[in-house]
């Protein structure tokens, strides 16, 4: 894809925009693992299983990653950066988490890429709502039920316009939420505010993937309070009807921290 006829006699190198998956380390395209292999260096994600890194035996390896709340590098440096490493390395990887066309900030990194003249490839990777529903072995498009599906986030970056997040998610039979564990409140109120009933069923998958994983599932009125007993994992929110027979089944508001807990899934089973 994206590659400039122009390119600055300077440039020798491609950057490829990989996907790491979702957290496990074998949840990897073998492209990936292919280009790891070959890489001169690699700016990865905070995310990124160390296991993944390693892949890159010989490269140099640069942390550039961002997590929620803790101070993220520049992504103007981010692609200064990358530029400058295609001027002197022949295999550039940026290592994203989940797949980089959602919610990666793959675009910026390829615009800057294309208007520097840098040949970029895009490798795509398993995305966290994906994981999430393996981990449930609940089907995201559940025939019958569920035949729509949005991806969405309630995070805005700065200085961008609000998006209608809530209204898209209100339209589809499911959604799958990033990067909203920590806006449980604002969310439910938002959906709510759209128009989803509050008995709306969904899931919290919180380390989709990796041997830690937790869900809870719930309903939108409950999810403020659920929410809160996250761990510091990144997590989805999973919204739809396929959700409702195990939200069913959860504690009333009320009940104690113990049956909450027991209504959660672990990696190793749908059960408990
Ligand atoms: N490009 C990534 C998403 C980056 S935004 C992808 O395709 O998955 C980061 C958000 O992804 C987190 O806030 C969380 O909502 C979600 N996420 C990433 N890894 C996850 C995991 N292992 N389990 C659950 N959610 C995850």
């Amino acid at each position: 894809m994206s590659a400039s006829t122009e390119r600055s006699a300077a440039v020798t190198g491609v950057v490829y925009i990989v996907g790491a998956g979702p957290g496990a380390p074998d949840l990897l395209t073998l492209r990936a693992a292919r280009l790891l292999a070959s890489a001169d260096i690699v700016f990865h994600d905070a995310l990124v299983h160390p296991d993944t890194i390693a892949l890159a035996a010989r490269a140099e390896k640069i942390a550039v990653g961002k997590r929620c709340g803790k101070h993220s590098t520049a992504q103007k440096f981010i692609n200064k950066r990358l530029i400058d490493a295609a001027a002197c390395h022949g295999v550039v990887v940026r290592l994203k988490g989940g797949d980089p066309m959602l919610f990666g900030r793959a675009q910026e990194e390829i615009a800057a890429l294309d208007a520097a003249g840098v040949r970029c490839e895009v490798v795509p990777g398993v995305t966290a709502a994906l994981a999430a529903s393996a981990e449930l072995g609940i089907s995201l498009t559940q025939r019958g039920v569920a035949r729509s599906i949005t991806f969405a986030t309630p995070r805005v970056g700065e200085g961008e316009a609000p998006s209608d997040w809530a209204r898209s998610v209100a339209a589809a039979d499911a959604a799958a939420i990033y990067m909203g564990a920590g806006q449980a409140e604002q969310i439910a109120a938002a959906l709510i505010a759209a128009g989803k009933p509050p008995s709306t069923p969904l899931a919290i998958v919180e380390n989709g993937s990796l041997p830690e994983a937790r869900a809870i599932f719930t309903t939108l009125a409950a999810l403020p309070r659920l929410a809160a007993r996250r761990a510091a994992g990144p997590a989805v929110i999973l919204i739809g009807p396929q959700y409702r027979a195990r939200a069913q089944a959860m504690p009333r508001e009320s009940a104690p921290a113990d049956q909450v807990e027991a209504n959660q899934v672990t990696a190793a089973g749908r059960t408990q």
